[in-house]
């Protein structure tokens, strides 16, 4: 029997005496096509170190443990472990770790991995996400900058639709252009909620996130860029004129400055601008303040 299957997940539950958390995000996979898919959407070579969040009953970490040279799962329910012992007990390539993503320095493991010589090709960040917290995870992994490839994940389809979008869309904000500043963002597939045990609400989309070399634009000051971005979509039917008060520090007449800086109609509003105009703007905003300072 397949460990997705709906009837070995429930002979573990009863062996086990283990009952789903909803508040940790269990919902687990049960369709054999689905994780395949998830699987080559990761791209996962033999040479390559797989980083699994949230393994659960390990079906996506025995399929990426055929794949890779080394995988490194990381679940923060202990009542997990034991299991997980079990179900990935004939594999000799792959360690579970006991512990919150969001409090574990994913690159002290990558580089233990290096060390230890578990891998020499890249690394696959993969995972199906606990929807909860998928958006901390994602911005925690970025803006630490992990030192991954790439990161295919699963989420609720509407935050991946947001990640997933550009100017002048209902669903473009500042998760956008957040992920979008630190990767190029493909979509897998979408995902129906029947093939999850228990059966979520909400559809779900696998995202592919590959992280960039280079950013795809010069930041004066990186985190008055994002303090730009959240302002704009803060208020995001305010026109920027309203809607870059919210960076604080700038005052009416002082946007107005920094805008015709720029070139920037002030009427326009954040969800029309695209990555490099918010650059523009961040970049503007930094010079004139650093000019105010000197005045
Ligand atoms: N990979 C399995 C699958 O696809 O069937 C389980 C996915 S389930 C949606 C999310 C998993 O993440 C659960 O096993 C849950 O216990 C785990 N999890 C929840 N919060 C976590 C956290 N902060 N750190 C690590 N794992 C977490």
């Amino acid at each position: 029997m397949e460990l997705y299957s709906p009837k070995t997940i429930e002979d573990i539950r009863r062996r086990y005496g283990f009952s789903l958390s909803k508040s940790l995000g269990q919902n687990f996979l049960t369709d054999g096509n689905i994780i395949r898919d998830i699987i080559e959407g990761a791209d996962i070579g033999e040479d390559d170190l797989v980083v699994e969040i949230g393994p659960g009953l390990g079906v996506l970490t025995a399929a990426a443990a055929e794949k890779a040279a080394s995988v490194v799962a990381l679940e923060i329910d202990s009542r997990l472990i034991p299991i997980l012992e079990e179900t990935l007990g004939g594999f000799d390539n792959v360690e579970v770790i006991e512990g919150d993503v969001l409090k574990t320095d994913i690159n002290e493991i990558i580089r233990r991995k290096r060390r230890e010589e578990a891998f020499t090709g890249k690394v696959r960040v993969i995972g199906n996400l606990p929807y909860y917290i998928t958006t901390p995870i994602i911005m925690n992994l970025l803006e630490n900058r992990v030192e991954a490839d790439t990161i295919t994940v699963m989420m609720q389809k509407e935050v991946a639709d947001r990640i997933n979008s550009g100017p002048g869309t209902k669903s473009y904000g500042a998760i956008s252009v957040a992920v979008q500043y630190y990767c190029t963002v493909s979509k897998v597939m979408n995902v129906p909620a029947s093939v999850f045990v228990p059966r979520p609400k909400v559809d779900s989309a696998v995202l592919n996130l590959t992280l960039r070399e280079e950013m795809p634009v010069e930041l004066r000051d990186r985190e008055l860029f994002f303090r730009c971005v959240r302002a704009g979509f803060g208020q995001r039917r305010k026109t920027l004129s309203n809607s870059l008060t919210g960076v604080g520090g700038l005052e009416k007449n002082d946007i107005a400055e920094i805008l015709r800086r720029t070139d920037t109609d002030p009427r326009r509003r954040a969800e029309t601008l695209d990555i490099g105009e918010f650059a523009a703007i961040a970049n503007a905003a930094y010079d004139y303040l650093a000019e105010r300072e000197t005045n």
